[in-house]
């Protein structure tokens, strides 16, 4: 039997940790925090929740494509985030679609846009579901008749393979494990890997620009799209496939990172590379973060562009079991399909012991991706991907459990930084009296400046668990547009990070949006509130 997805957290049903493990982490947790116990909070169940009656009824000629069923409602209020798994738990599904639909082709998206603009109702494009940041949640004011999520999941196929020029045409609803599986005959890979991999989707990755597994030179999924499709409530956009242009600003650049409010990508051209076979890693040790981060810095700007490059603080890097969370561990990984990348590694752990890195023993392989597993970095590798799994059990527990990412030049980094770690601990000793859990590792780096994620836990009554999430959201993220930095480095805008981004973005350039917008969507019926408001 297929496995349903979780509407209440991370992957399948039945998929997550198991009851031994989460007992195990909440006494750890329970621990850290100097607490008798914690304890855990059993999910609900569809029944128990208690959906607004659906508002409007699919047509008759769609009845088969659209569905107002009780769980697919529930499993597309929400995405992701600490927001939505607090609001899961309390059983709020005032936001839920009114309708669901699962388009099999691209006309099937053409008429239930047509349909949806008559009538006007809301339209949310929904590809994995994994947005962390409200993206994919249908709240969308008074002003409509009704919503409806309307789910890429049935347009999951590539469709045509370019061997020559090496690229694929790849429907957007394909989620990470079906593409790769679907690319692997062909020896290619798109060789994209958000954390969110198994369960979010192409066509989510280019909406949100999503940031992958390359830590240098293709971070994000907008290096790969070669060219695009877009179903438009004015009609379908379909950009040529260049491998570059100079022409003009380029027309795929404006749906890269659209977030859904101007059309639905159904399909896209994307670029795509021969597997791996050499790869060789190491762990490097660092005495503290900031000297770890100037020798990443040297890394960034040697021309060397590694394919991993992780700078894990103390802090991250103990929790993860990479080191003994005494000292800050980078994790660096060279690859190529063509040639050995152990010259590479060599300059690289050359460059880390100009600045004190002390490298674990270097592990060379072709052809073995088992290298990855072992070692510091496979400590952490395997930490990585259990992760969402304990959002679910911590944060109904009255854990505030959340990360924050961003991104800011080197000139301004150390400042930054420290600025950055003093505003969380201070915002989480306010709400609870303690200065919490802060780590920060580099996701991405760049010859200018790196990309740091934050990772931060405090303690509250779970009934406080999303005012106190509010609280230090909110000081993080002013002190991150104050300082120069961005509000998102890949998690994207959505509908939680709208008042930041509005003071991030030049206000003409955020009126030619909302131009753009009123040209495509002239009814404003798609995914209003993301980005600009529909005029
Ligand atoms: C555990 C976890 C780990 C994560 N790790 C990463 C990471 O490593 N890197 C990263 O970048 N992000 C990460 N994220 C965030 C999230 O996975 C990304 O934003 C991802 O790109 C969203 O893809 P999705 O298919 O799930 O999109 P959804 O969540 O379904 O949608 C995201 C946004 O895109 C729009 N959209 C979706 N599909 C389409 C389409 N076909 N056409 C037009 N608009 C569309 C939606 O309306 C919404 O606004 C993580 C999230 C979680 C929960």
């Amino acid at each position: 039997m297929t496995r349903r997805r979780k509407f209440w957290g991370w992957g399948l049903e039945g998929e997550g940790l198991t009851p031994a493990e989460q007992a195990d982490l909440l006494r750890r947790m329970a621990l850290r925090f100097g607490v008798a116990e914690l304890k855990a909070v059993p999910p609900p169940r569809i029944e128990d929740l208690d959906l607004r009656p659906p508002r409007i009824e699919p047509p008759a000629g769609l009845a088969d494509r659209i569905t107002a069923d009780p769980y697919e409602r529930a499993l597309h209020t929400y995405g992701k985030s600490l927001r939505d798994i607090v609001r899961v738990f309390r059983r709020e599904f005032g936001p839920a679609p009114d309708l669901v639909a699962y388009p099999t082709s691209e006309e099937d998206v053409v008429r239930i846009l047509d349909w949806c603009a008559d009538r006007r109702v809301a339209v949310v494009p929904f590809g994995g579901g994994s947005s962390v940041v409200g993206g994919v949640e249908p709240a969308v004011g008074d002003g409509y008749a009704g919503t409806l999520s309307l789910d890429l999941g049935r347009l999951d196929r590539v469709l045509e393979i370019d061997r020559v020029s090496r690229a694929a045409r790849i429907q957007a609803g394909v989620l990470g494990p079906a593409l790769e599986a679907q690319l692997r005959p062909h020896g290619l890979t798109l060789r994209h890997f958000p954390q969110s991999f198994q369960y979010s989707s192409l066509g989510g990755w280019i909406a949100t620009r999503s940031g992958g597994h390359y830590a240098t030179l293709y971070t994000h999924i907008d290096e790969f799209v070669e060219g695009l499709r877009v179903v438009t409530a004015r009609g379908v956009v379909e950009t040529r496939r260049l491998p570059a242009s100079g022409a003009g600003p380029a027309p795929d650049r404006l749906f890269i990172g659209s977030e859904g409010i101007l059309g639905v990508i159904t399909e896209a051209w994307m670029r795509l590379q021969d597997r791996p076979r050499h790869r060789a890693m190491a762990a490097v040790f660092f005495p503290d973060f900031l000297t770890g981060a100037r020798a990443v810095r040297a890394l960034a700007q040697s021309g060397l562009f590694p394919a991993n490059c992780r700078l894990l603080d103390p802090h991250e890097a103990g929790e993860a079991g990479a080191g003994d969370g005494t000292r800050a561990v980078l994790v660096l990984g060279f690859e190529s399909a063509d040639h050995p990348v152990d010259a590479a590694l060599s300059r690289a752990l050359e460059l880390c012991r100009d600045f004190g890195g002390e490298p674990e023993s270097a592990r060379s392989a072709t052809d073995d991706p088992a290298v990855a597993r072992t070692g510091s970095a496979g400590a952490w590798r395997d930490a990585f991907l259990r992760a969402p799994y304990a959002r679910e059990v911590l944060v109904p527990a009255g854990v505030v459990a959340d990360t924050y990412e961003t991104a800011v030049t080197w000139d301004r980094f150390e400042a930054f930084y420290s600025a950055l770690v003093e505003t969380t601990e201070r915002a989480i000793r306010e709400i609870s009296g303690h200065p919490g859990w802060v780590a920060c590792r580099f996701t991405h780096v760049y010859p200018d400046g790196p990309a740091p994620y934050f990772s931060f836990r405090a303690l509250t009554r779970p009934a406080d668990t999303l005012a106190a999430w509010e609280h230090i959201k909110t000081a993080v993220s002013e002190a991150i547009v104050r300082l120069g930095g961005t509000i998102t480095h890949h998690h994207a805008v959505g509908r939680d990070h709208r008042r930041w981004y509005d003071q991030e973005l030049p206000p003409l350039f955020r009126a030619a949006l909302r131009a753009a917008k009123a040209e495509l969507d002239p009814r404003g019926i798609l995914n209003p509130g993301v980005l600009v408001d529909p005029a």
